[in-house]
């Protein structure tokens, strides 16, 4: 598959370099005890260090610490046992310290990478630069009042990871699956909620085009996008407007864009010009951390599977394709309901293709509709085991599994208890199925003369017919039987 876009005269790379900000999962900020829960009163989560009073001293939240390290152990990186803090200057509304503190000359984790998988079952490699700790800010509110701007201090202060990467990236969808699969190792790390509704994750995104072999052109860095269908609409926007403009013999600018998500294209914030001076220095607050490798060391014990480790399990156990189990693994609660349908009975492990077939069509589009995560699933992976054991012993033919499992969307029930109740077994007494086709082909006799002599198609319409009068309950194989060997005798 190629990445490369036609131009009028050339085909064009395009180069892509993300700064992702993900939120640390932690009940309270980076350097003050107030909490950090999402959606709370405006102000109501502000101590007299998050308001920047006077005097007021950082102290440093050792669970955040835990976290990012544990992230960096997540996106193969380098942990830097010496890091710094700095301030970074710049004036905003928002910003009561003047500065946020963040980590620039010494990050707390180096280099690293992670691994996409394309749907073909080929994979490729994105490194990462570094990832630093540093302060969020908090949230000016300019819509609720027509003459003065609001400020929420909430946010300002709660801890947030930086995670850069190299400018690996070849198009859109790549960006996709990069965010996607750090949004999925955070999450499996549970060091960040991946929640990009509420901002916990949001993405910079640095965008530039070159020709093939050229060294890389000069890019444009689009701000704060909270979704990856956002960022994929402005990557494609920016990409064909930069092509313009060097098709035309014009020069892109290094300007910060924002991506306007109504109209789906792009505009300039500022230039490189205007670009702030930060004046970043070691914060004299706070002392360089120092981390002992044995500290790291243990945290690394801590880490359970990740998605990598999770996909070569399905490849390896279940015989999974590299792509299928990328999917299942993409969302750990998605892999953790699979992990438990397969535990149900040791059956299962022979038949995970079909367990991953009715999770990813029937179950999703049931849970899509009725907009429920898969976590508050009201079939439990038990159940769903169960009914998928019940068709590969032809208890229930497929037809009627799929009603059954809407019945037990809808009931909550185990799935025997309504094949039960209803009746609906499949029949696979032949002698019983040979009636039924008896009947069907004495109340089509027209039918069957024209099947007779050549219209081979009508097979499906006896088929469907006899279906029909057994309630969808005929095991399908024995009636194709009997329906052949009858048909086949009037000859
Ligand atoms: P800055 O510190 O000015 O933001 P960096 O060199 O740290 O600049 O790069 C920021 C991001 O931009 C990184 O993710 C990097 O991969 C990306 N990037 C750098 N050069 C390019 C380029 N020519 N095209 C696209 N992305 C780039
Ligand atoms: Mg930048």
């Amino acid at each position: 598959m190629s990445n490369l876009i036609k131009g009028k005269e050339q085909e064009w790379e395009t180069v892509i370099g993300l700064e992702i900000h993900a939120q640390v999962k932690s009940n309270s900020k980076l350097f003050s005890s107030s909490s950090s829960t999402f959606g709370s009163k405006p102000n109501s989560q502000v101590s007299l260090v998050d308001a920047a009073m006077p005097g007021m001293l950082p102290v440093i939240n050792k669970y955040c610490i835990e976290q990012a390290i544990k992230t960096g152990i997540g996106l193969n990186a380098k942990i830097n046992n010496y890091s710094v803090f700095d301030r970074k200057n710049y004036f905003y509304a928002d910003l009561p310290q003047g500065y946020q503190i963040s980590q620039y000359k010494h990050p707390i984790v180096g280099e690293g990478k992670v691994t996409i998988d394309f749907k073909d079952g080929s994979s490729k490699d994105i490194r990462i630069v570094r990832l630093h700790l540093e302060q969020d800010a908090g949230k000016s509110i300019h819509d609720q009042n027509p003459t003065k701007t609001y400020v929420d201090l909430n946010r300002s202060g709660v801890a947030l990871m930086e995670i850069v990467s190299e400018p690996d990236i070849r198009s859109a969808d790549e960006a996709g699956l990069y965010i996607s699969k750090i949004r999925s190792i955070l999450m499996y790390l549970d060091t960040c909620d991946g929640n990009m509704q509420e901002g916990s994750l949001r993405a910079d995104v640095n965008i530039s085009v070159r020709k093939l072999d050229d060294k890389y052109g000069t890019r444009c860095e689009i701000k704060n996008l909270n979704s990856i269908k956002f960022i994929k609409q402005a990557i494609n926007y920016e990409v064909k407007r930069q092509i313009e403009v060097l098709e035309e013999g014009g020069v892109i600018e290094q300007n910060t864009l924002l991506f306007n998500t109504s109209t789906g294209k792009t505009r300039p914030m500022r230039s490189k010009e205007e670009a702030h001076d930060y004046r970043y220095f070691p914060d004299p607050d706070l002392l360089p951390l120092e981390i002992d490798q044995e500290d790291i060391d243990k945290l690394k014990k801590t880490i359970t599977e990740l998605p990598d480790d999770r996909k070569k399990r399905y490849v390896d156990d279940y015989n999974l394709s590299n792509y299928d189990a990328s999917v299942l693994t993409a969302d750990k609660f998605v892999s953790d309901y699979f992990d438990n349908v397969i535990k149900f009975d040791k059956t299962l492990k022979k038949s995970s293709k079909i367990v991953v077939n009715w999770i990813t069509s029937e179950l999703f589009s049931l849970l899509n509709e009725n907009n429920i995560e898969i976590n508050n699933s009201p079939i439990t992976p038990q159940y769903l085991g169960k009914l998928v054991k019940l068709l590969k012993e032809d208890i229930i033919s497929g037809k009627i599994a799929k009603d059954v499992l809407v019945e037990m969307f809808n009931t909550k029930k185990d799935p025997e208890k309504i094949i039960e109740q209803k009746g609906l077994k499949q029949v696979t007494d032949t002698s019983e199925i040979e009636n039924i086709v008896n009947e069907v082909l004495q109340e089509n006799q027209k039918m069957v003369d024209q099947y007779l002599s050549g219209k081979d198609k009508l097979l499906g319409f006896f088929v469907g017919q006899t279906m029909k009068k057994s309630k969808g309950k005929a095991n399908p194989k024995i009636l194709n039987e009997i329906l052949q060997s009858k048909l086949s005798k009037k000859n």
